[in-house]
């Protein structure tokens, strides 16, 4: 039987508890296996509450935590690159998507989870990782024999975007599936406390109970069909 494996791609430590944490978690428990990319360590991060030893920088740090966090969801594989935090969309985007192409190939994943076009914060580092990933998946889907494989974007409803303070971003796109992850709030509180640094970020979003437990994801491909219903999972699509 095939082994069941889900990759998510993030541009951060800390995006991957922004994220859908819920659903990463879930996912284990269901028997999958999960790996999660973070193309930099993190290192333009705040550092005002990172609590440095002698030597150590930011990105050591926030790797720290990164790995914290991914303990907390169960994540089997990690993979953390040094690319600068903040450069991802000055890189060749070729560059970019042969990285997680190589990743998949190893990793061999059913499911890909990453940014929509929007980067939810419309962060160009997000984006940047969003179109790498979707080139990515394109040649994976491609080369399979065996596997047919799933994209999601992570996503948010539209009048949740606040405000995009690195610039214009396209809406996000409208959930397909909306996952009830209230049986994992206490694991979506713990990895976000894996991010003691930057807790001035995700402080004030643990008073949002939609956000704590609701996971909303669209689904890219297979596409969906004009009159599918919103699905509830996305282990059993
Ligand atoms: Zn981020």
């Amino acid at each position: 039987m095939q082994t069941k494996r889900l990759l998510a791609v993030w541009a951060h430590p800390d995006d991957e508890a922004f994220g859908p944490v819920g659903t990463m978690r879930l996912a284990v428990d269901q028997g999958w296996q999960t790996a999660v990319i973070s193309a930099t360590r993190g290192d333009a991060g705040k550092s005002e509450a990172a609590h440095l030893a002698p030597g150590q920088t930011l990105g050591d740090f926030r790797e720290n935590e990164l790995r914290c966090s991914c303990g907390v969801l169960g994540v089997s594989q990690l993979h953390v690159w040094r690319h600068a935090d903040g450069s991802l969309h000055d890189l060749p985007p070729e560059l970019l998507a042969e990285q997680v192409l190589a990743v998949m190939r190893d990793w061999q994943p059913t499911i890909v989870i990453t940014f929509g076009p929007d980067g939810v914060t419309g962060h160009p580092d997000h984006i940047a990782i969003s179109r790498a990933t979707e080139t990515a998946f394109t040649r994976y889907r491609e080369e399979q024999t065996t596997i047919q494989p799933r994209l999601y974007y992570n996503t948010i409803p539209a009048d949740r975007v606040i405000e995009h303070p690195m610039g214009d971003a396209p809406p996000p796109k409208p959930a397909t599936t909306v996952i009830d992850v209230s049986a994992y709030e206490t694991i979506k509180r713990e990895a976000l406390c894996c991010h003691e640094s930057q807790r001035a970020d995700w402080e004030p979003l643990l008073a949002d109970r939609d956000w704590l437990l609701i996971d909303r994801m669209f689904r890219v491909f297979p596409p969906v069909a004009p009159d599918e219903p919103v699905a509830s999972t996305i282990f059993d699509e």
